[in-house]
């Protein structure tokens, strides 16, 4: 649990983040209305993105509400639980082609697994997981395009294309699958 901070059961302090996210949630409720729709994406496109704070991914593609999924984790990486939801995305909801978006300036490039070592000093535990650092973008989006391509458990890997977010000039860039060594390991 957390240190309690955030956690507010008192009136008189001032509001927390969460506080504000709530009472926004109630204006935005009190004009929405009810889209029909069910849960199958209008587009049948799933993205795969970095859960980075300044991609706007909706905008910055054009998107609408019920358009798509979008599956974000710190780097836009393809672990088992992305194509958990990618094959969930497909086999039960019906999408077909598969967006991947890295970008410039990702916190993952400062990072090395040494980030886990510290981390398995500090807690005295090892994670499950690997913290999935890169130094070149480009290659990080061919293996993840490679890791999506190969996976056996997808019904739709033909339309898999990889993309880098220039945060600075919100434009995408697309990066070539068939440029540079493949690696579809884990
Ligand atoms: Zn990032």
């Amino acid at each position: 649990m957390g240190s309690g901070t955030g956690t507010r059961y008192g009136r008189a302090m001032s509001p927390t983040v969460i506080d504000e996210l709530v009472r926004a949630n109630q204006k935005y409720a009190e004009n929405f209305r009810d889209p029909g729709m069910d849960a199958r994406p209008v587009r049948k496109v799933a993205i795969v993105a970095c859960m980075d704070a300044r991609i706007d991914l909706h905008a910055s593609l054009g998107l609408e509400l019920g358009d798509c999924h979008t599956i974000r984790n710190a780097g836009g990486v393809i672990t088992d639980d992305v194509i958990r939801s990618l094959t969930i995305s497909q086999r039960a909801l019906g999408t077909e082609s598969v967006v991947l978006i890295h970008h410039t300036g990702c916190g993952l490039q400062v990072l090395t697994e040494d980030f886990r070592t510290e981390l398995e000093r500090e807690v005295g535990q090892k994670p499950g997981w690997s913290v999935e650092s890169f130094t070149d973008v480009e290659q990080d989006v061919r293996q993840s395009m490679a890791r999506v391509r190969t996976s056996p458990f997808l019904l739709h890997t033909e339309d898999v294309r990889g993309f880098v977010f220039d945060v600075t000039s919100g434009l995408l860039r697309e990066i070539d699958a068939s440029e540079g060594p493949r690696d579809a390991g884990a």
